[in-house]
This record gives C-alpha cells, structure tokens and sequence, in this order.
C-alpha cells in the first residue's frame, strides 16, 4: 500500500511538473508567423526612433562615426572595454593598408561586483588603475611617435547620448551595473578624471558602444560588413544607415552620406514578443524594472535566471526536487548561463553533467533521468525563445536595409554581412545554431544565402582602437 501510495503521489507530481512545463511551451511558442511580426515591429521602431528623438523605446543613438575603418589606419593605440563582466585593456600597433595589425596585446579584468553598484569614482579609479598598469607593461613592437600623446578607443556598453565622438551622457546603466549618481553624466570626462588621478597620460579619441566597436572591427577585414549584433551578458545591435534617412540628425550630411547607428534593440518591446509570469517576476526583481525588455528575455545575463525560475516553481507546485524546496534554488542568479549551457549541451546516456550541476550548484541530488530530460527540455524552451527572437531582430534590421528578400539585392549578389560578438553566440552553439537556422526560416533559402553572420570575436577593442586612430589629434591621413 506504502509502494502504491507512493507511486500514486509521484505521479501526480508528475503530471503537475508537466503542466508547468506545457504552460511555459506554449507562453514561450514563437513560431514562423509571430516572428515575422516581431520583425516587422522592430523595422517600424526603427523608422520611428530615427523620425524624432524619444519616438520609440528604441533609441536609435547617433554614434558620431561616419566613417568606417579603411585598413589605412597607422600608429599605437589603446583600447579600453567595459561593459559585462570583466573589462579589457588593450593595445594594437596599426601598420596601414599593407601590415594591418602589426601587433596586439590585451589583458581581462574581472570587475568585483561591488563596483558594479557603488560610487562614479570608485568605478573608474578602478578601470583606470588597471589601464595605468597595462601602459606601464608597453614593451617591445609598440611604437608611440615622439612627443606624442598616448590615444584610446574607449568601448562603453551602455546607452550613452553621444554629442560628439568623444563625449557622450549616460541614458541609463543596464545588466549588472547600477550607479545612480553617474547617469547623465559624461562618461568620457569621468574616465579622464581617474587617469589623472593616476597620473596616467592619454586622451580618449573614441567613444563607442560595443555594438560600434564590433562593426568598425568587422568592416576593418570586410567591407561587407554592415552590421554588428551582440548577444553576450546583454545584447545589441547597430548599422550603417542612410544619413539622410535620420530625420532627427540635424547635424552636417557627412561625406560619407553615412551615419551608423546604435539602435539599443535590448529596450524592444512589442505586444508580439512571448512573455512569461516568469519573465515578468524576472522584471520586476530587476534592477531595472521595466526596462531592457527584449533583452530580458534573450541575454546571458538572464537565461539562467529564468530557467532557475521554472525550477523553483516545479519544486513548488509539484514537489519536483522532493517534499522540500532546495534553498538554493531560491537565490536570484545563482544558476548562471554558462551552466545552463553546460547542461544543455550534455550528451552523455545518462545526463551526468546535468545531474552535476543541479548537485553542485542548488544542492539537489538523486534527480531521476527522467527529470534531469525535463530540464533539458526546459532550456530548449529558453534558449530556442531567446535564439529566435534574435533572429527575428536581425531580420528586422535586414528589412530596414532592404536586404532581407532576393530580388532587393539586385542582379549580381550581394553579400550582406553581420558582424556578431558575445559569449552567449560564441559559447552557446545550441542557441547560436537555432538563431542561424531561424535566420534562413524567415528569409527562406535562396535569401539567406547572401547573409552571413560572422563571428567577430572581441572587435569591438580593435574596432575602438580604429576609430581613436580615425580620430587622432595627429591626423596623419590627410583628407583629399
Ligand atoms: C547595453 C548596450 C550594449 C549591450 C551589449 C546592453 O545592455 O544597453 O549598450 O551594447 O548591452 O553589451
Ligand atoms: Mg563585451
């Protein structure tokens, strides 16, 4: 009778978790047909967040660059990341069209979390300390010209309202970063501020979105490069526009006719996107509520979270992990995407690594194979949302581009490229092969062919290192 009683509530548990689990399938469904209105509402937030400043939750932000990288750039210049969670350093000796990057090193920082959410000047004491360090390793194969100042590219991955290309307020942080007191202000001359203070001699020439970084970086070795997307701790997207299709740009035509544009798309929002009761609790517990939505539901930062989610409600509603609830799985952000990644990605008989993770990280033991199959179909849910949903974003831009169908690419093909960084596309190859995938669904075949997604691992630091060389103070490249 015990054995049967047993069998009996178990099962009942069962049907319960699968409940849930159906419940998220179905709020999380994003078929083909939904897509494309997602894309299509992205392309109509574009037009709009170029007609008028403030017309749309995307901002549409003028980066001030015009002109994209030409491979002539020459000279020794730092770059400086911060945006996720680590920050980087770099240098890059540029030898011209001929030699290219002659030479290039670069150091990662992890930023402890307290700085994340403290002072202005704590933040930047910090990155600038860590700068002054790197310079004072400069050694052999760099080449500062005499008399000359030290230039930096300065890659900043937050909305920043830029009034030049070296100046520009910050709009808000997002991802881990909260600091009050820095919002509105220049980040550039908060930066200056603590290399001073370090008594470190450099100006910043640039200052880019990542998103900027990684388009000029991409352009640098293919100049069918015209647009870069980021999905890593956040996401983002820029590309080149048509200067005269941005009627909120009042400033001088460039030569170029170009202007590329930072369209912010984390802050997307559409009634066609899928969202859960587990999103919206994600939201709400956030440090930006309200904000960062698409963003929310496709970045590393929050993958994991939101599968942490579900398995905290499978153990309350159906005693998934047993008649307790796992205290760990009641801290925000615990799991993380990497490991959610790790689990996905397990193709051993018997889930171990799986079974692993829910060990080590939430202290759960004994899962059943059974169960640890639900958690893998629980991160398809997840991740194949996030990954389509992406899809439908770059098909979004495509269309504002006008390259999204055969015929809109004329007789000869031509090839549109998309520069991509991020751990999340880089580490997370079943999310990156569903986006890819997804991509030739909405495009269909023949379409597709002429777009490629290439991964631009880390050029956004050579990016920002080009845009500092375009706008050195010592313009060597005369105009002609
Ligand atoms: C920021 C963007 C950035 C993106 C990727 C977002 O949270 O708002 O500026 O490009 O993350 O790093
Ligand atoms: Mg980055």
């Amino acid at each position: 009778a015990v054995v049967v009683r047993r069998r009996m509530r178990s099962s009942g548990r069962w049907a319960r978790a699968e409940g849930v689990v159906r419940e998220l399938e179905e709020r999380c469904a994003s078929p083909a047909g939904k897509l494309r209105q997602v894309a299509d509402a992205m392309t109509v937030e574009m037009h709009a967040g170029l007609a008028s400043e403030g017309g749309s939750k995307l901002k549409m932000l003028i980066s001030y660059v015009d002109n994209l990288p030409t491979g002539d750039e020459q000279g020794l210049f730092y770059a400086l990341d911060l945006g996720g969670t680590n920050f980087r350093v770099m240098r890059v000796q540029l030898g011209g069209k001929e030699r290219r990057v002659v030479k290039e090193e670069s150091k990662e920082v992890s930023i402890p979390p307290h700085l994340m959410v403290g002072s202005s000047d704590e933040l930047f004491d910090f990155i600038a300390a860590e700068l002054a360090k790197f310079v004072a390793s400069e050694g052999e194969g760099f080449h500062l010209s005499v008399g000359r100042q030290r230039e930096l590219g300065f890659t900043f991955s937050f909305p920043v309202r830029q009034t030049s290309i070296a100046s520009g307020t910050l709009i808000k942080w997002t991802k881990g970063f909260s600091i009050e007191e820095t919002i509105g202000e220049d980040v550039v001359v908060e930066l200056t501020k603590a290399m001073e203070r370090q008594g470190l001699d450099m100006r910043v020439a640039a200052l880019v979105n990542d998103t900027i970084g990684t388009l000029a970086g991409g352009r640098y070795y293919d100049n069918d490069v015209v647009a870069a997307v980021i999905l890593g701790t956040g996401t983002n997207a820029a590309y080149v526009e048509r200067a005269h299709a941005i009627p909120k740009w009042h400033g001088l035509l460039p030569k170029s006719g170009e202007m590329v544009i930072n369209m912010e798309w984390g802050n997307f929002r559409s009634s066609h996107i899928p969202l859960t009761e587990y999103d919206q609790a994600l939201d709400v517990e956030s440090l930006n509520p309200g904000e960062q939505i698409f963003e929310k539901i496709i970045s590393g930062m929050y993958l994991g979270e939101i599968l942490r989610r579900v398995l905290l409600k499978l153990a309350e509603e159906a005693a998934f992990f047993g008649d307790s609830i796992p205290t760990k799985l009641k801290i925000p952000f615990i799991l993380r995407t990497p490991d959610m990644s790790a689990m996905h990605h397990d193709t051993s008989s018997d889930l171990r690594v799986v079974g692993n993770k829910l060990k080590e990280i939430l202290g759960i033991s004994g899962t059943s194979l059974k169960a640890r199959k639900l958690v893998i179909y629980i991160c398809d849910i997840i991740a194949f949302r996030g990954a389509r949903l992406s899809a439908a974003g770059i098909v979004g831009i495509l269309k504002k581009l006008g390259r999204d169908t055969v015929a809109s690419s004329g007789s000869e093909k031509q090839r549109t490229v998309i520069a991509m960084d991020g751990g999340l596309f880089e580490h997370y190859t079943k999310f990156s092969q569903c986006l890819e995938s997804t991509v030739k669904e909405l495009l269909g075949e023949e379409a597709a062919e002429s777009v490629v997604i290439k991964l631009a691992n880390d050029g956004s630091g050579i990016g920002a290192a080009l845009m500092a060389a375009a706008h050195s103070q010592y313009t060597e490249l005369e105009e002609s």
